[in-house]
């Protein structure tokens, strides 16, 4: 048994001043998102009535490859981060591994998960061009509780639309934001017109992310001073998350090593971008040959088995068409715990890099993905997110195969949350009554009709 731990750090002058913005760099650059009624491109005008300006412009930003990161943000990033680089020698010697393992270690953010990497920018954006109230939807509450608290960081009011199931299920997630000062909706709502109509058809319905997100995009719609803030799929929210791997590429310096492997869980993108995007760039501009790996759920596999479309972002139909690997807008994913993975889509960034063979793709099942949080949480004392878990157990088997092959492989993963309001998950997979849900090929034949016969 080994004692040995190792973690690396920054100072505050080695820290990154600029996100990376791949779009720049890229070969093949994203298809433009297209406007469904004219069939245009979405133009910055377009979309800044809908998110703050200084987020469209990096939206379609395709020629600065770094960008400021505003003094403020900087100031609120130097709070929690640099985040710790971790040398996993507990989870090595538990797989007796030749391979290194490194962890990025995003879970002690004080929110608990990457997601205010990007809440933080987007909210001050807002405050800086004059807006006073901001609005978003949330399914697992991760999103929901970090623009929460950097709202009240920047000083705005926000609404937040929660999955009435989840808000039901999960109370304290909901307590969290509440404590940070959000209001918290239950959605379908009577406040919407989108939400009364929803219920005029359906009393019960439960929600989902296409509900709420209809009802965030007509709340800032509707309402003067009032934007709307995504956490995921977006490029903007991808360049933000680059802090991560920008930290990252430094911490290897010091640890005097470079990836051979790097590993993200897939949800939208962003925390698979974030930590990738960095040393992706050293693929493109310098040859070099790292691998990248995104790890999505068995139940809802964009990636592995969806089709690159143009397909909506949500289940209404309210946002521009988006060119990118889904498996239909209507696809109804399974209530996997991983609630953060639960989207039918990929970014379109990610979803070009993937097309081009820059990156690679695996699907996990819902208990190896809690076999692999086990294993990790027993060897490095850390309860990761359920959607982490995806991370580690791709992780895991890059690391076993290193052990066949006696490959010395320095492998890189994303610990992108903690667990800790997860523990009801963690219940039933110990109890043992936790099942795997994975999509059958009819289902998925069925959901991507719903994008031809549009
Ligand atoms: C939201 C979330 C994800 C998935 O979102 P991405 O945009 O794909 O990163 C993953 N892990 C955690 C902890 C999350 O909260």
């Amino acid at each position: 048994m080994s004692v040995k731990r190792k973690r690396y750090f920054l100072t505050e002058e080695e820290m990154p001043k600029q996100w990376y913005n791949i779009q720049a760099d890229m070969v093949n650059k994203p298809q433009p998102m297209l406007d469904p009624k004219s069939g245009k491109p979405v133009d910055v005008d377009t979309l800044s009535r809908l998110i703050s300006r200084e987020a469209a412009e990096q939206e379609l930003n395709m020629t600065d490859s770094w960008i400021d990161i505003p003094e403020p943000v900087q100031e609120m990033y130097n709070y929690y981060r640099s985040t710790p680089l971790v040398r996993a020698y507990g989870l090595e010697e538990a797989l007796g591994t030749p391979a290194h393992i490194y962890f990025k270690n995003e879970s002690v953010s004080p929110v608990g998960s990457h997601k205010l990497n990007s809440a933080l920018p987007q909210a001050y954006y807002c405050k800086r061009e004059g807006t006073t109230n901001i609005t978003t939807e949330t399914g697992a509450g991760q999103w929901g509780t970090a623009l929460s608290y950097a709202s009240k960081v920047f000083g705005l009011e926000c609404a937040v639309y929660q999955v009435k199931i989840s808000y039901n299920q999960k109370p304290y997630r909901r307590s969290v934001m509440q404590a940070f000062g959000a209001q918290v909706t239950p959605s379908p709502s009577m406040s919407t017109r989108a939400g009364k109509d929803i219920l005029t058809l359906y009393p019960n319905h439960q929600g989902s992310l296409g509900t709420a997100i209809s009802e965030a995009v007509e709340l800032a719609m509707t309402t003067p001073n009032c934007k709307y803030a995504l956490g995921s799929v977006m490029s903007h929210v991808s360049l933000h998350q680059t802090i991560i791997g920008l930290e990252a590429e430094k911490q290897m310096e010091k640890a005097g090593e470079y990836p051979d492997v790097v590993i993200g869980c897939f949800g939208g993108g962003s925390n698979f971008s974030g930590i990738s995007f960095p040393f992706m760039r050293h693929n493109i501009l310098e040859g070099k040959k790292t691998r990248f790996i995104a790890a999505e759920p068995e139940s809802c596999p964009k990636l592995t088995h969806g089709r690159f479309c143009y397909d909506f972002g949500d289940e209404s139909g309210y946002t521009p068409l988006m060119p990118m690997f889904s498996l239909g807008h209507t696809f109804r994913p399974a209530n996997i715990h991983a609630g953060g993975l639960r989207y039918h889509g990929a970014g379109v960034i990610v979803s070009q890099l993937l097309k081009d063979g820059l990156m690679e793709a695996v699907d996990i099942s819902q208990l190896q993905s809690f076999d692999a949080g086990l294993l990790f949480a027993k060897a490095e004392g850390i309860i990761p997110a359920p959607e982490s878990c995806h991370a580690i157990a791709a992780t895991i088997a890059e690391a076993v195969k290193c052990r066949e092959s006696r490959e010395q492989k320095v492998i890189l993963f994303n610990l992108s949350g903690h667990g800790l309001m997860d523990m009801a998950a963690y219940d039933q997979y110990l109890s043992g009554s936790l099942t795997n849900y994975s999509v059958s090929d009819e289902e998925i034949t069925k959901a991507l009709e719903s994008i031809e016969t549009r």
